[in-house]
């Protein structure tokens, strides 16, 4: 089960409302540079790269893909090896099994079904094998058609300690999330919750002194 952020509010908040628009604001000024943090020249690599991502680090996604996109360039490379060779290519990603088969599965969809492109609604891409709502959310959100707000760890803790949702399950965060930000927003507002967390709000040891947000977040130890 994971840790429980809404335990960490301690005051009560200014309304969730009023308070969205100066913390994206703030957000944006000190994170300038907080965007996808996974490595893809095109539609396909993006696909591939989120697909790859489930269960480890984008860092570590990108050590694997930097060879593999040289090796696969287009959905017919992934299906034109036996699935054994694949799951070697990916094995250092891990999963490389389930991965592997969901690679194959997604691209022959894609020859088959898509003409070898990537579609861009949720409906549709979360019908390729392998593919969850929150992969499909992350591959629609950077093809410029986001259609929810991906909540990842530091987005679920983030939302948590901002009080903007008081629910655990992230499909329930992401309700509550869709109905305060901006929609022109729903692509950004994940990044900087992922950065912001990355860099100032870590799990374990927020450094709240140096929080741009400290005074519109109602678990600021300061
Ligand atoms: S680091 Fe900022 S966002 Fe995180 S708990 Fe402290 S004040 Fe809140």
């Amino acid at each position: 089960m994971p840790r429980d952020y809404t335990l960490e509010v301690k005051r009560r908040p200014a309304p969730a409302k009023r308070r969205i628009g100066p913390l994206i604001e703030r957000l944006s000024a000190e994170h300038p540079d907080a965007k996808i943090a996974l490595r893809f020249e095109n539609e396909v690599e993006l696909l591939v790269a989120v697909m790859l991502s489930a269960q480890t680090t984008d860092v570590n996604v990108n050590r694997v893909t930097e060879r593999l996109f040289r090796k696969y360039r287009r959905p017919e490379d992934y299906l034109a090896v036996p699935v054994q060779e694949l799951e070697q290519d990916v094995y250092a990603a891990g999963f490389y099994r389930q991965k592997a088969r969901s690679l194959q599965g997604s691209m022959r969809m894609l020859v088959e079904e898509y003409k070898g492109r990537v579609p861009s609604t949720i409906a549709e891409l979360v019908r390729l094998p392998g593919v969850a709502r929150k992969t499909a959310n992350v591959v629609a959100a950077e093809l410029g058609e986001a259609q929810g707000i991906v909540v990842d760890t530091h987005v679920r803790r983030l939302a948590q300690r901002f009080a903007l949702s008081r629910e655990q399950d992230p499909v329930k965060i992401e309700r509550d999330l869709v109905k305060l930000v901006p929609r022109e927003r729903w692509r950004l507002f994940p990044h900087l919750l992922i950065w912001h967390g990355r860099r100032v709000c870590d799990a374990r040891r927020p450094v709240c002194e140096r929080c741009v947000v400290a005074d519109l977040c109602p678990s600021s130890r300061v």
